[in-house]
């Protein structure tokens, strides 16, 4: 069992006072005994304290800052939704892998923000433009927000505000089991709920610092019975000695777990594991005891966007996994739906 997370040392920037859950947290850090600091500066990372950049990058990811976003313009996040909705940076997990340490490589730590009912605004505004299209939001581009949310509740409100919406549609995922919170919110089926999950050999090595996969199954059973919508996306799938057994595994305990009678809107999303160059070094770097194999004469290389390339696996190779993947979703969910193997 994963703790919850708790920071060990909270910023906050002047404006954030000024909105009620800006006032909320700040009361309730202080209350907890966590220090306290206030900056003026939007960027945090040189106020960090710890010596070195590993240490400095751990004590990064045990750090909140209670901020206000400011650009309400949001990024696209294609293939799972239109756009992505910003509702916090960073997280406290330390997968080796981790999106964040390239998108976010200056700002390791967790930024929140607490303007939430202008994001929500803006929300509406979008999908105003895109009237009679339904809009899907993604709230976890640029965070674990299910990892935070115990602390701030923006999440849930955010759910909340999905279930009124006509032409709205809410998904986000997590590697974290704290969803105890979230069971109440009135969500009226608008909201899918995923979680990520692998197979053991890829959590134990590649995940520290998140909810064990028997945790995670455990969430996901509350979240159905909550009447949530639920999908899983498994990844990164990722090539080791023993990949079919392990993912193999993976299916049957989840086939064991999950409730027989609720299995007709599961979703499942795959995608195979991958690596730029940049994030190669970045990764060397965080987490230079790291397992991960990243060989570029192993992969295939695929043009990416502004010329960042990245290196997936050979053909033969994706499609065995792509193959066996879905066979177990065949074999142990029938009824489920495959989204996407990317
Ligand atoms: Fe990154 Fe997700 Fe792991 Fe957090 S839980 S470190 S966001 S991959």
């Amino acid at each position: 069992m994963v703790k919850p997370f708790m920071p060990q040392l909270v910023y906050y920037e002047p404006n954030a006072i000024t909105y009620k859950l800006g006032e909320e947290l700040l009361d309730k850090f202080n209350d907890l005994g966590v220090e306290i600091r206030k900056t003026t500066s939007h960027n945090q990372v040189r106020n960090i304290p710890g010596e070195g950049h590993l240490q400095q990058y751990r004590n990064a990811k045990s750090t909140l800052v209670i901020g206000v976003r400011k650009t309400l313009k949001f990024d696209s996040s294609k293939p799972s939704a239109e756009y992505a909705l910003p509702l916090a940076t960073g997280c406290m997990g330390h997968c080796h892998y981790c999106y964040l340490q390239t998108t976010m490589g200056s700002k390791p730590y967790i930024r929140t923000y607490v303007n939430v009912e202008e994001i929500l605004d803006q929300a509406h505004q979008y999908m105003v433009e895109r009237s009679p299209e339904e809009t899907r939001f993604e709230a976890s581009c640029t965070s674990d927000i299910v990892g935070i949310d115990h602390l701030t509740h923006t999440l849930k409100r955010t759910i909340e505000y999905f279930g009124q919406s006509d032409l709205g549609k809410l998904r986000f995922v997590t590697k974290f089991s704290h969803v105890d919170h979230l069971l109440t919110a009135n969500h009226n089926g608008k909201t899918r709920f995923r979680f990520s999950i692998n197979a053991d050999y890829v959590i134990k090595n590649f995940e520290p610092g998140t909810s064990p996969l028997s945790d995670r199954i455990d969430a996901a059973k509350k979240v159905v019975d909550a009447g949530y919508p639920l999908g899983f996306i498994v990844a990164p799938i990722y090539l080791h000695e023993g990949w079919k057994e392990g993912y193999r595994n993976l299916f049957i305990n989840l086939d064991e777990q999950l409730p027989k009678t609720q299995r007709g809107d599961i979703t499942f999303e795959m995608i195979q594991h991958r690596f730029t160059k940049p994030a190669k070094r970045v990764i060397e770097k965080n987490y230079p005891k790291s397992k991960l194999k990243m060989e570029e004469e192993d992969r295939r290389y695929k043009w990416g966007r502004y010329g960042i390339g990245k290196y997936i696996y050979q053909k033969d190779e994706e499609a065995e996994l792509k193959d066996t993947l879905e066979s177990y979703v065949d074999q142990f969910f029938p009824e489920a739906k495959i989204e996407y193997f990317t």
